[in-house]
């Protein structure tokens, strides 16, 4: 989609530290991280949220939940643990609107909450 900055870094056309990629996903790292790994596993597909995508998506939303605990293998998470979540919408704080997971890990995270 045209003026998707995440469909931008699944075509190559912004640059990204790439950690995994495939035909149908890409994994990075955040350009601003929150933990000391934290990755963002993207369809390549644009859907600009989980609400956006539909049965035909069930396929590769299960195949990056693979990818996402393969990579935390790799980053020698397995044992330590991580979170993979997804913001959808206002109240989650979505600010780009293509479907990204967060892969986060690599330190004890703050429990998962909201704020008043
Ligand atoms: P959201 O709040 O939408 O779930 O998270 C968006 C994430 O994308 C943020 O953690 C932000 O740091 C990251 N991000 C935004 N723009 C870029 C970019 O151009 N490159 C990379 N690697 N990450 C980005
Ligand atoms: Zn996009």
């Amino acid at each position: 989609m045209e003026d998707c900055i995440f469909c931008k870094i699944a075509a190559h056309q912004i640059p990204s530290q790439v950690v995994y990629e495939d035909d149908q996903i890409m994994a990075f790292n955040d350009i601003n991280p929150v933990a000391p790994v934290h990755i963002l596993i993207i369809p390549k597909e644009h859907y600009s949220s989980l609400l956006e995508a539909g049965g035909e998506a069930t396929l590769v939303l299960g195949k990056i939940q693979q990818v996402a605990a393969q990579i935390a293998r790799d980053k020698g998470l397995g044992s330590t643990g991580f979170r993979l979540l997804t913001n959808c919408g206002p109240n989650a704080g979505q600010v780009v609107m293509h479907l990204h997971y967060h892969l986060l890990g690599g330190d004890q995270l703050a429990p998962i909450g909201w704020s008043k």
